[in-house]
């Protein structure tokens, strides 16, 4: 084992000097020093100073069943003795990912039956790219190959994972987005719908789909993918009807509909996936994060019949794969992973008991005067902070305020996410009413902080 005895002190220096972290201003960091996490158990973390802190993120939305499941790690061990690793490729397989593709299938939304493994969120939107621009070619589509997307999606940060995701920031590092890959407007009523019905605003939305289709050509169009909540982007929950109309739109113009249920997928709304939640029938969702609960890297894409019917019986060969495709031991603790949401019940008490708690107690922040708007579906949720809340203005630029908030809940030993100015949540499945009670105290407390420092400084 690799020495574990240093102080924070050396465990920071270190960190300054050899680590390089995602998502980070290094130059910042190193006058601050990285937070040391030591210990996790259940819905919280433990810090290199001894600080228990309340993890309303799930880690980064993926630590679905919680920390510290021993019976994950006794599989994942298990497996390492039986067979470590062995690939997938050349007409082999280990036996993991053969059970786990059928324990998939029962779960995932009707119509999805095969399944494609990788390591990363990314990887798999990746071989999505890939896979769909692959299977028109096969029908001698060769032009439909243009993604589309929405703003403030994310859909990971490989090249393509960046430029199907509408992060401005990202694109602006690196010629993004690569040809092939457009952007509409996401379904985020509070910013473009201000004066409209939900569902006035979700035929807004849906019809700019449709115009880019037209502008784009249907001949030129693969595709439109986007999570089922934009959880990333702000956790931007859609009008109930916006995912019947999308899918609509893309049976009319015969563009294949993929859905990215990363964060969605596994529980997090109440049903195993998103796509269920909206009563939707993608042709191919991809997912990760939760599958393995982040214990082990692990993701994959979920192919319905229409897709992987071309591929199987038109004997064509898709020059694609990863070195980890279906790994063992990832693959058998996924398995286990979904044992345990499955037999203890974790999606009945989210839908019954703890979403519909969190979502009502978030909603008390309505009336704080930072507050512009609460939002949120099942464990995910959200406050948005605005300059005027009777103008429904927003801070601009954005993510100074959110910042600052941030910070506080980090002092008061909470996490939560800054998402621009918005602070959002998504908790382990395993949260309780009482731990969503301390949250709330907590929250109280940074909002209330941010406002006082917000009056003395010029925005
Ligand atoms: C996190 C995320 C990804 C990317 O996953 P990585 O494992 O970080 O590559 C893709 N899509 C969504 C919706 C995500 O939240």
């Amino acid at each position: 084992m690799f020495i574990d005895n240093r102080n924070t002190k050396q465990w920071q220096k270190i960190d300054s000097d050899h680590h390089l972290h995602p998502f980070t201003d290094h130059k910042l960091l190193s006058t601050s020093g990285s937070k040391i996490i030591t210990s996790a158990k259940g819905n919280y973390v433990f810090d290199s100073e001894g600080n228990e802190i309340l993890d309303m993120m799930a880690g980064l939305w993926c630590v679905n069943i919680g920390y510290g499941r021993n019976e994950l790690a006794e599989v994942a061990k298990k497996q390492m003795e039986i067979v470590p690793y062995y690939n997938t490729f050349f007409k082999t397989s280990t036996t993991p990912p053969i059970e786990l593709s059928r324990v998939l299938a029962e779960i995932t939304p009707d119509g999805i039956e095969h399944f494609f493994f990788g390591s990363s969120g990314s990887e798999s939107n990746d071989t999505v790219v890939r896979l769909v621009r692959r299977y028109w070619d096969i029908l001698g589509k060769k032009n439909k190959k243009t993604f589309i997307s929405r703003t403030y999606a994310y859909h990971g940060s490989t090249m393509v994972g960046a430029s199907l995701g509408g992060m401005e920031a990202m694109h602006g590092q690196g010629d993004l987005p690569l040809p092939g890959f457009t952007h509409v407007m996401p379904p985020y009523k509070y910013k473009f719908g201000k004066d409209i019905s939900e569902e006035e605003f979700a035929v807004l939305a849906v019809k700019e789909i449709e115009n880019k289709i037209l502008e784009l050509g249907p001949d030129n169009v693969a595709a439109f993918i986007g999570e089922p909540i934009q959880a990333a982007g702000g956790v931007i929950v859609p009008p109930e009807n916006y995912w019947s109309l999308v899918q609509n739109l893309c049976d009319q113009y015969d563009i294949i509909l993929c859905v990215d249920e990363v964060v969605c997928g596994f529980g997090r709304t109440g049903e195993w996936f998103g796509s269920q939640h909206f009563n939707i029938k993608p042709d191919i969702i991809t997912f990760a994060k939760g599958i393995t609960s982040g214990y082990l890297p692990l993701s994959g894409v979920g192919v319905g019949k229409k897709v992987s019917d071309v591929f199987i019986n038109q004997g064509k060969d898709f020059y694609h794969g990863y070195t980890y495709s279906g790994h063992p031991v990832a693959c058998a603790v996924a398995i286990e992973n979904l044992r345990i949401i499955k037999e203890e019940g974790m999606l009945e008490n989210v839908k019954n008991h703890t979403a519909p708690y969190l979502q009502k107690r978030i909603r008390e922040f309505q009336d704080h005067p930072l507050v512009g708007e609460v939002r949120g579906q099942g464990l995910l949720a959200g406050v948005e902070l605005v300059k005027n809340k009777e103008k429904k203005e927003l801070f601009d630029p954005p993510g100074k305020v959110g910042n600052i908030c941030r910070d506080h809940c980090t002092n008061n030993n909470l996490v939560m996410r800054a998402v621009r100015d918005g602070m959002m949540c998504s908790p382990p499945l395993t949260i309780t009413k009482e731990d969503i009670d301390k949250c709330m105290v907590k929250l109280k407390k940074s909002l209330d902080s941010t406002l006082e420092d917000i009056k003395k400084i010029d925005l």
